[in-house]
């Protein structure tokens, strides 16, 4: 059982062989006999659905391509097309054993085979279209992958029912509509023809019944007046060969039902193809038909003088022949035929081989076409180098983990996707997985790539997510979320500020009816209390302004604030307006913030905001003994973070205690310059108050941020002589 398998493999092999020593005689049979050996190795035992080998599939698959005469290459990628998807080789392996150019394109065809779909919506069908052709760097890639597509229409019947629908239906949305655009005719019609079979059953079984009832009738008059044109051709000496056809079954039911007429009416069920060897005997040839039987007026059709977008050039007319029965006739020489069966692949191979600007120059008109057809790009002429296709340069094709598409712009991040889905999903964003994989939110979305949101319920965006985002809509929603979230925690911290106040200046807000702080707040310009509340969360006025208006009689008038924590003597403190450049409130502008002088936390340092009574938001260091202390009520806490960006310098004072030497200070201020950091005043003095003996340097210095201070310490730390370095706090 096993050898006779082997045998049919081999034997199929060996068809294979001789196809491309006929057809390609001059290539290295050695090559694809080795690739041929490897891929069946890999494969092994591997099975298909209806039983048959695995290794039947590729080779079936590169039976196609060698029928196209593809080059080597391309039938190496036929026979490797599923090694890296089904049996655990890499591309690496690839590469080391057949080169760079076969494992590209084996890449380039197991990620097409990634992409997974559902939709039936003619727009995302379009996309996924789009997708495909921009996923594709060589042109063998989607060449091979049409193979590959046509074998497994061809043995779709082992598969159950559901599957062969899906795969079918995107036979026909997907693969057939691209073989067209590329102006491959014939592998078009195979994939349309098999995929109705089982997209359209009732349809299909009708039109195929219709259609046979006339086969012999109609197969008779097609021999009937392909022997006539064939006698008038050599009579008039235009050297031809004549074919005789019954339009596909397909398009004759895509025809029927677009003009909804009966099978009687079309025009063209019967077709002669006239193949001859120039244009002039192209038109010489239409005279010789025109000449016999009466044209069907405004049925002919010039696609010579001028080709169709996928270069389809051809000569089309109808005719009433014998009988009254009308057909149509195709006229065209080899070289349109071979353009209209194999379409790029025919240009592809036009190609290879011959080296030049005349090539090229072919191949680009070509997908400028393509891109013309497709009104899409704007600058058709800088896509194109070597055989790379970036058809679709402005946009990136992801994927939702279902399958959805989701075209976004070049460059756009996870958050863009994230809000293209839902502005819900998009606010509450904490993540996101491309390809199974975690990814930094500002991560680029490249092509094909699938992701997966993560969300967690509650949480808000960043306004740094407006520099990461690329969509106007993404920037839309952010601009609004924040601003509403903003807005309700000024209002929230408004609100604890003034019952704060009101408790310490021993004023009842309960006894205040809403109508009187609806007053205060109209005598402020708000209409509402909640406005006031927001105000005072903004810091525009204080609570105490409030109360006392609130309560004239209990409440003095402003007094100066009292400060909001034990302050040491610190020279050079910054006034507190300096800070709020520096620091922000999670999510909140507007609020009046400054550093607590007990402690004179620098960027980069943990960081924690504690509201004070009338002053705004005191920022002290996660380390600072007050806070440790608990001197601060938790619910005064509240979240504070240092800008992203700061130019701010924050002066710190230090104190070096030194055994007393010459040179001492200069060494000292040598670290400070190498920091580039400015001294804003510096004292010495003999004696250190602690010891008695050495010198102690006293000085303020200012700094960017922790990492500079930490560097700053421990270079002084180095200099021989120095006993300690203290950040005075
Ligand atoms: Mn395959």
């Amino acid at each position: 059982m096993l050898s006779l398998e082997q045998d049919a493999v081999e034997s199929l092999y060996r068809q294979l062989e001789a196809k491309v020593t006929t057809a390609r005689p001059k290539d290295d049979i050695g090559v694809l006999e080795k690739t041929y050996r490897y891929a069946r190795e890999r494969h092994g035992a591997q099975k298909r659905r209806d039983g048959s080998p695995y290794m039947t599939h590729p080779l079936h698959v590169t039976q196609v391509l060698a029928g196209m005469q593809m080059d080597m290459v391309c039938l190496q990628t036929g026979l490797l097309h599923d090694v890296v998807e089904d049996t655990g080789a890499t591309v690496e392996d690839v590469r080391r054993l057949f080169g760079d150019e076969v494992a590209r394109c084996v890449d380039g065809v197991t990620k097409l085979n990634k992409v997974n779909f559902y939709s039936r919506e003619e727009q995302q069908a379009e996309s996924v279209r789009k997708m495909l052709l921009a996923m594709v760097n060589d042109i063998r890639v989607i060449i091979v992958k049409l193979a590959d597509r046509l074998h497994n229409m061809q043995t779709l019947a082992a598969l159950p029912r559901e599957r062969q629908e899906r795969i079918a239906l995107e036979t026909l949305e997907i693969y057939a509509p691209i073989a067209h655009r590329l102006g491959m005719g014939k592998i078009r019609g195979e994939l349309e023809d098999l995929a109705f079979e089982y997209v359209e059953p009732d349809a299909w079984a009708e039109l195929k019944r219709e259609i046979d009832t006339k086969r012999e009738a109609n197969e008779g008059f097609l021999m009937e007046i392909r022997k006539m044109v064939e006698l008038q051709l050599a009579r008039e000496g235009v050297p031809a060969r004549v074919d005789g056809r019954v339009k596909r079954a397909f398009s004759v039911f895509q025809k029927l039902k677009r003009q909804k007429i009966s099978l009687d009416q079309v025009y063209d069920l019967l077709a002669l193809r006239i193949i001859t060897d120039s244009v002039k005997n192209c038109y010489a040839a239409l005279g010789v038909i025109h000449n016999e039987w009466h044209p069907i007026p405004g049925r002919i059709k010039d696609f010579i003088a001028i080709p169709r977008p996928n270069l389809y050039q051809s000569l089309h007319t109808s005719v009433i022949g014998p009988g009254g029965q009308s057909f149509e006739v195709q006229i065209r020489t080899e070289e349109m035929h071979k353009v209209a069966e194999e379409g790029i692949a025919a240009h592809w191979k036009y190609k290879e081989g011959k080296k030049g600007h005349a090539d090229d120059d072919r191949r680009i008109t070509w997908l400028r076409q393509l891109v013309e057809w497709q009104h899409e790009v704007r600058d058709s002429t800088e896509f194109m180098s070597g055989l790379k296709v970036e058809l679709y340069p402005e946009e990136v094709y992801t994927f939702t983990p279902r399958g959805r598409v989701i075209v976004l712009p070049r460059d756009a991040t996870s958050i863009d996707f994230a809000y293209a889905i839902h502005s819900d999903v998009g606010n509450t964003c904490v993540g996101a997985k491309v390809n199974g994989r975690i990814v930094p939110l500002k991560y680029n979305l490249r092509n094909g790539d699938v992701v997966e949101i993560l969300t967690q319920p509650g949480h808000m965006p960043s306004k740094d997510w407006l520099a990461l985002v690329k969509t106007q809509r993404a920037r839309n929603k952010i601009r609004h979320e924040i601003n509403t979230t903003e807005r309700a925690k000024a209002v929230e911290i408004g609100q604890k500020y003034l019952e704060k106040e009101a408790r310490r200046l021993g004023v009842s807000l309960n006894k205040a009816t809403k109508a009187d702080l609806e007053a205060v707040a109209s005598e402020y310009g708000y209409g509402k209390i909640e406005d006031l509340h927001a105000a005072l969360g903004y810091g525009k006025f204080s609570p105490r302004q409030v109360l006392q208006k609130l309560a004239p009689d209990s409440v003095q008038p402003e007094e100066p604030p009292k400060p909001a924590a034990p302050q040491p003597h610190t020279p050079g403190q910054p006034a507190p307006h300096d800070a709020d450049l520096v620091i922000k409130v999670r999510g909140i502008d507007d609020l009046l913030v400054y550093r607590a002088k007990c402690c004179n936390p620098i960027k980069g340092e943990g960081i924690v905001g504690y509201i004070t009574r009338g002053k705004g938001v005191a920022v002290h260091s996660v380390n600072c003994t007050n806070v440790q202390n608990l001197m601060y009520e938790i619910d005064r806490r509240i979240e504070v973070e240092w800008a992203r960006s700061t130019t701010e310098l924050f002066p710190i004072k230090l104190t070096i205690r030194t055994d007393d030497r010459p040179g001492m200070l200069n060494q000292v201020t040598n670290v400070l310059f190498t920091e580039q950091s400015n001294i804003r005043n510096l004292e010495a003095r003999g004696n250190d108050d602690k010891t008695g003996d050495g010198a102690m340097v006293e000085f303020t210095a200012e700094i960017r941020d922790k990492k500079q201070l930490e560097r700053i310490v421990s270079a002084l730390r180095r200099i021989s002589g120095v006993r300690d370095v203290e950040r005075v706090q």
